[in-house]
């Protein structure tokens, strides 16, 4: 079996929700929220390694590849997220981790998922199985229109061990403990297109990746970006002490630190602006000019406008090519 690696909606969401708790002060009202909220996200990613440990451990065999936190636009201004996908030459897999524990009831006409308890109705979701037919559906358009036809399958995986009062008949649910038979199982079937094919299948997904991420956060949760500090920050969350044009340090951890400049920015890209002029990066750094441009030039920017008013614009769908 072989593995694509991908950093994609999922992994990018938890470190921008990371670095804005890092530059939100304790005493902003919305912390406490945003500290929950960044709680539960990184619940369902740990989830989502569990399944991706499962898949890995379940003795593919060679000629099968993984792909995990995949984003596919499907149409202009639709887009589909799944959480792992296993290529065969016989069968796509689609699994989607569900992270809901308790006792839970799956209901229809609306299809919906229903946790009780005491017998009564506490929390209401959308039903994970018609959200699975729904990216079942939409991948089998997508790969048509690419020309590849191959029967696509897989599950919902609850990863909680929930108490499932009755799952309706032929609906795509499983526990995280059945994941390893039902991808046995999967194997049996036979092979449809060939293994040069899964190849040029897994690039085609590859290239086509496109995590929509509402960046930057700011404008989402309505702070003020001029009320902040952009400097760089150690991990701890600490500002930065400058000691020479090219070194920092974190007097409360003791560290001194070389080279901040693609963490802080990313920080400023995925929170404050999808832009940077030279001066607001000389500002940030307590630089000259001419270590703003080598610095900005180096990265993977767009730069626009010209001369003096000269400023970078990042590309959201190729923040995996930034590395610190
Ligand atoms: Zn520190």
């Amino acid at each position: 079996m072989g593995e694509i690696t991908i950093k994609g909606a999922t992994y990018w969401n938890v470190f921008a929700h990371d670095r804005l708790l890092c530059l939100l002060p304790v005493w902003e009202p919305k912390r406490n929220e945003l500290e929950t909220q960044q709680k539960n996200r990184k619940a369902g990613q740990a989830g989502e390694e569990r399944v991706m440990e499962v898949i890995r451990s379940s003795g593919l065999p060679n000629d099968c590849l993984v792909l995990s936190d995949i984003s596919l636009e499907i149409i202009p201004g639709v887009t589909i997220q799944m959480d792992a996908l296993v290529l065969t030459p016989a069968i796509i897999l689609i699994f989607e981790t569900k992270q809901v524990a308790g006792r839970l009831r799956f209901v229809r006409n609306p299809a919906q998922l229903e946790k009780v308890e005491d017998g009564k109705i506490i929390l209401s979701m959308d039903c994970p199985a018609a959200q699975f037919e729904d990216q079942r559906a939409s991948l089998e358009t997508w790969l048509r229109m690419r020309g590849f036809f191959i029967p696509i399958g897989g599950s919902v995986v609850f990863t909680t061990n929930p108490i499932i009062e009755t799952i309706p008949q032929g609906l795509p649910v499983i526990k995280l403990r059945e994941l390893r038979g039902f991808i046995a199982k999967s194997l049996q079937f036979t092979p449809v297109i060939s293994v040069h094919e899964v190849e040029v299948l897994a690039n085609t997904i590859r290239s086509s990746l496109s995590p929509y991420i509402p960046f930057p956060l700011f404008g989402k949760y309505g702070f003020e970006s001029e009320k902040f500090d952009w400097g760089p920050r150690c991990d701890c969350g600490n500002l930065l002490d400058k000691t020479s044009e090219m070194t920092w340090s974190c007097r409360p951890c003791e560290l001194v630190i070389k080279d901040p400049y693609v963490k802080t920015l990313l920080t400023w890209f995925l929170l404050r602006s999808k832009t940077i002029t030279v001066k607001q990066f000389c500002l940030i750094f307590q630089c000259s000019r001419r270590t703003g441009v080598r610095v900005l030039n180096r990265l993977p920017l767009m730069r626009k406008g010209n001369a003096r008013s000269t400023y970078y614009e990042i590309d959201y769908r190729q923040l995996n090519l930034f590395e610190w």
